[in-house]
């Protein structure tokens, strides 16, 4: 009784059911039909100011009834804790294999998997390419660590035994994933978990349960057991349940830092339970430095995509733009034209490259820091709809900026020539360490740069999002998050225990 009991999938997808994002959880069933979801997109709608009021009610009114639920009531984790031994025993090559075939499934369904992140999640063409590719690229990469890394090891030694390490999963992980990337780390957190040999109880985004649940569809048509992965979509209260339950052995989470800390909290909150990893990727204040010596026209197309590509909505994202001053005023100049040229609409429309944010509570917050910010330049946003234009927000200090506001909106100040070391310094005192730009053509700063910054992924005279799987492991430290990097050598060790075996012989 102390750990109130999840109800099943099937259950949160009930007719009538709304997420907090007001979306329909029934029509998951629809997702079949992806092409009446896009002629008829009904979220996107909402995102594009059409037909808000009435939103909540039209969502599925041109979707088909439901299909019964497969299975009765139960509890998630109960199921993914029952299917744990039998999964956890899988060889590692079978494990791997599915998320071969899972890779191979998410390339054919490409174009479906691409339309219901423009509809759900109000991504870009371009963004709902990259999402699928990224999830394809996390099954492939860690396919194959999985077979390279998680077999049993034979250790050389003194001791006349046989000694072999293995590699083991834990049990159930639940799986919390962001809305902004609502398949490419939904998926990639999942069959990190399940390659390592755990079951998962995979909790999406309020915002975006629909591509989860193609996405856990298209995971047990490749082969996953249907217990050993359990789709559990659900706002705050669900995912606090799901980490408050004691047989959960991990929890991988992408969210806000507040969040974060949440979890960490209720992990730790029952003294009987057994101590288990934290695996959270949070926020960043990103700065990008910028010295006399850059490319300005490089700089200026970086500093647009990074800050204003997505709507700012990844973490990612630059935040600060620090320049030297002796070219700020110049720089500042030009990037007014660059945002000149961004086109905000649609998301469909292939021509966009600013769509709306994620709903009307993101829309409510940017906006009304907008209003206060000492804006220097903004675009004009259609007028109905949840737009936020890209904005650019003039600072006095570098200090003056204390937290993240996670949309299109850029901040710059200035830094005095000579002081590039004190510069890093202001930024790492903010505490997060996401991401960090540089663009020099000057090689000592670039090393020094390197070896001050404290930052996961560090960018030098290049934009600053896209990291790519298995070349540019993601994720930070600090207030940004725990490690280890995702799509990175050393991700899947995190989802194990490690237990050495030593045999008389
Ligand atoms: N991996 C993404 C990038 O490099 C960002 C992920 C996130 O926003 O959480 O742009």
């Amino acid at each position: 009784a102390r750990h109130p009991s999840i109800p099943l999938p099937v259950d949160l997808f009930g007719a009538g059911r709304r997420n907090s994002a007001g979306l329909d959880l029934a029509d998951r069933v629809v997702l079949r039909e992806t092409v009446a979801a896009v002629e008829s997109p009904s979220r996107l709608r909402e995102g594009l100011g059409e037909g808000r009021a009435s939103s909540a009610t039209s969502t599925v009114a041109h979707l088909p009834p439901p299909t019964p639920p497969a299975r009765g009531r139960g509890d998630a984790v109960a199921r993914a804790h029952a299917a744990f031994p039998a999964w956890s025993a899988t060889p590692v090559t079978q494990r791997a294999a599915c998320l071969d075939r899972l890779a191979d499934l998410l390339e054919q369904h490409r174009d479906d998997l691409m339309a219901i992140c423009v509809q759900e999640a109000f991504k870009t063409i371009p963004d709902a390419l990259g999402e699928v590719r990224e999830a394809v690229d996390f099954c492939r990469y860690y396919a194959q660590q999985a077979r390279d890394g998680l077999q049993p090891v034979e250790l050389p030694g003194p001791t006349g035994e046989r000694n072999v390490l293995r590699f083991d999963g834990r049990g159930v992980w639940a799986t919390i994933a962001p809305w902004n990337f609502p398949l490419a780390i939904f998926l990639g957190q999942t069959v990190a978990a399940l390659v390592a040999g755990n079951s998962v109880v995979a909790k999406p985004a309020p915002q975006t349960p629909r591509i989860a649940a193609r996405a856990v569809e298209l995971a047990h048509e490749a082969g996953v057991p249907k217990d050993a992965l359990i789709l559990l979509p659900g706002g705050p209260e669900v995912g606090a349940a799901l980490t408050a339950d004691p047989r959960v052995m991990g929890v991988a989470f992408t969210g806000s830092t507040a969040t974060a800390r949440k979890i960490a909290r209720s992990l730790l909150e029952d003294d009987t339970r057994p101590i288990v990893p934290l695996i959270a990727e949070t926020g960043g204040i990103n700065a990008m430095i910028v010295d006399s010596t850059a490319l300005p026209e490089q700089v200026v197309a970086d500093v647009v995509t990074s800050a204003f590509r997505s709507a700012g909505q990844r973490c990612s994202a630059l935040r600060l733009l620090l320049l030297q001053e002796e070219i700020a005023g110049t720089t500042i100049e030009m990037l007014k034209g660059a945002m000149e040229t961004l086109r905000l609409g649609d998301p469909a429309d292939p021509a966009t490259d600013v769509g709306p944010v994620i709903d009307q509570a993101a829309y409510d917050k940017l906006m009304a820091y907008r209003a206060r910010a000492g804006v220097v330049k903004t675009l004009d946003a259609p007028a109905d709809g949840l737009f936020v234009p890209p904005t650019l927000v003039q600072l006095d200090r570098i200090e003056d900026l204390t937290q993240e506001w996670f949309g299109p909106i850029l901040h710059v100040a200035t830094w005095p020539a000579g002081k590039l070391a004190e510069t890093i310094a202001a930024v790492n005192a903010k505490g997060y360490g996401l991401t960090m730009g540089l663009h020099s053509r000057i090689a000592r700063a670039a090393d020094e740069t390197e070896a001050l910054a404290q930052v996961g992924n560090l960018y030098v005279n290049r934009s600053m999002i896209g990291a790519v799987v298995g070349s540019q492991p993601f994720g930070g430290e600090g207030l940004s998050g725990t490690g280890p990097k995702a799509g990175g050598p050393h991700y899947l060790h995190r989802f194990v225990v490690e237990r050495a075996v030593s045999v008389d012989t």
